[in-house]
């Protein structure tokens, strides 16, 4: 089972494995009945979460709503810390999670568009190099795991800021490694196993050192690094097996 989802996860594109993934998880959850975790995504719990990614971990993937650890966060982060759930807003979801999408599209407080160069999730096709809205359009954009992928971040996170009205915010997500201390990046390098060597995954351009904070702030972004999840009581990041390592890039205009 772990070196099956370890090939699943290195060799097709997450986006297309999380389509094709949904039906056969499902059945998966059977197997998984117990109340010892809980996904705050999509409100059910099991004996534990399934085991996924490359080094396959154990207890990461929600067999019900595909959350995984940062997710979870995410999710619990939005409710405990922000107006995400409570005030009239509108939302840009870049790459959107398969996750977030149904939650996210049935709030009726939000006005939620999703936009990918080439997700089949996301309903506006762009580029986020050119992002097709006016500026001071949205209060909120979400961005994860994408910064890693784009020829040009700075100019990425300067077209959110642009959309961003002013007091808007956004959550902007890539793989860290704390232990290098600056990022490194070639756009210029397209061979698919150099790039996993050098940045961790075949459609990497760039691999984000302890810097990465500083590289969004170059947007002119005001960046809050909030290690929010080392707050949190023990029994709660227990319970909803929450990523101690994880801390959110809140950004403001
Ligand atoms: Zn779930």
């Amino acid at each position: 089972m772990k070196s099956l989802i370890s090939f699943a996860i290195r060799y097709i594109p997450r986006k297309y494995l999380q389509l094709f993934s949904h039906y056969l998880l499902r059945i998966t959850a059977l197997f998984y009945k117990g109340d010892q975790v809980s996904c705050p995504v999509c409100e059910s719990t099991f004996r534990k979460f399934l085991p996924y990614g490359r080094k396959a971990r154990e207890n990461a993937l929600c067999p019900n709503c595909l959350a995984l650890e940062r997710h979870r966060l995410m999710y619990l982060y939005l409710k405990e810390k922000t107006n995400f759930f409570t005030d009239q807003l509108k939302v840009l979801h870049v790459a959107p999670e398969i996750c977030f999408l149904d939650k996210f599209e049935k709030l009726t407080n939000l006005d939620y568009i999703t936009g990918d160069i080439e997700s089949p999730l996301a309903k506006v096709k762009m580029d986020i190099h050119q992002i097709p809205f006016e500026e001071n359009t949205f209060d909120v954009v979400f961005c994860n795991h994408v910064m890693e992928h784009v020829e040009s971040d700075l100019k990425s996170l300067q077209e959110i800021s642009r959309v961003l009205k002013p007091n808007g915010w956004a959550i902007i997500q890539s793989p860290v490694y704390y232990d290098m201390a600056e990022t490194i990046e070639d756009t210029s390098i397209t061979d698919p196993a150099l790039r996993e060597k050098l940045f961790g995954q075949r459609d990497h351009v760039r691999k984000y050192g302890a810097d990465y904070a500083d590289r969004l702030r170059l947007s002119g972004l005001k960046v809050t690094a909030d290690d929010w999840v080392k707050t949190l009581p023990k029994d709660i990041v227990h319970r909803y097996a929450l990523p101690l390592s994880e801390v959110i890039y809140y950004c403001q205009k």
